[in-house]
């Protein structure tokens, strides 16, 4: 039956594919399948013919959502729940693909590799000095034996936890002030045979963890 308003010939189309929606779709992928070449053949020939033009918007779009804030942090949010995902499946393999990367990273310009990370250290002093410890912590506890590995998301939790507060003193640790001073201390230090591990950990003020020293509290 013929339509004279496009909108009722919109219509009619849309309730007829909802009603024979599987028959279509397995025909549509039979089609697919029959003339997989042929498409394909008419695709490329499709984009050759109009590459510039696809390239181009394909330019401005990607530039156009770079700064959109709401798709980098979708985007950031995508990769780190993929990369997590990857490193559940196979650690071994993900650790290793990630040194590589920062690899290929480096070698591709180490100045300016080198100037964005003192650029990042700038912007984040306070990552920047949990990374540091942490990494400080473990490079010291492999030389005296010690077990364990914590995470710098773990001495976030612990912050929280902590509720900004030193572990011995309880007073707050200086708020206003970046980089936030505090310290990763071994409850059991590892001269004593403490470990890296989580539960060994806690964070105090400088002078708390001076007055400390290598004792266990
Ligand atoms: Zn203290």
């Amino acid at each position: 039956m013929p339509y004279r308003d496009p909108n009722a010939r919109k219509e009619h189309q849309r309730r007829y594919y909802q009603e024979h929606r599987d028959k279509l779709r397995k025909q549509q992928a039979q089609y697919h399948r029959e003339n997989r070449e042929r498409l394909q053949e008419a695709e490329h020939n499709y984009y050759q013919e109009n590459r510039e033009e696809i390239l181009k918007k394909k330019a401005q779009y990607y530039q156009q959502r770079k700064t959109d804030p709401e798709w980098r942090s979708k985007r950031r949010e995508y990769s780190r729940t993929k990369m997590a995902e990857r490193r559940r499946k196979n650690p071994e393999e993900a650790r290793k693909e990630g040194r590589q990367s920062m690899q290929r990273y480096r070698q591709k310009d180490k100045v300016a590799a080198y100037a964005k990370l003192v650029e990042w250290r700038k912007a984040n002093p306070k990552r920047y000095r949990m990374i540091s410890q942490r990494a400080s912590a473990h490079t010291r506890g492999k030389k005296l034996g010690a077990k364990g590995k914590f995470s710098t998301t773990y001495v976030r939790r612990l912050l929280k936890k902590q509720g900004c507060k030193c572990a011995i003193c309880k007073k707050p640790f200086p708020p206003k002030k970046t980089p936030r001073r505090f310290e990763i201390d071994h409850i059991v230090p590892f001269i004593k045979g403490g470990s890296n591990y989580p539960i060994n950990i806690q964070l105090l003020c400088p002078s708390c963890n001076r007055r400390k020293g290598s004792k266990i509290s």
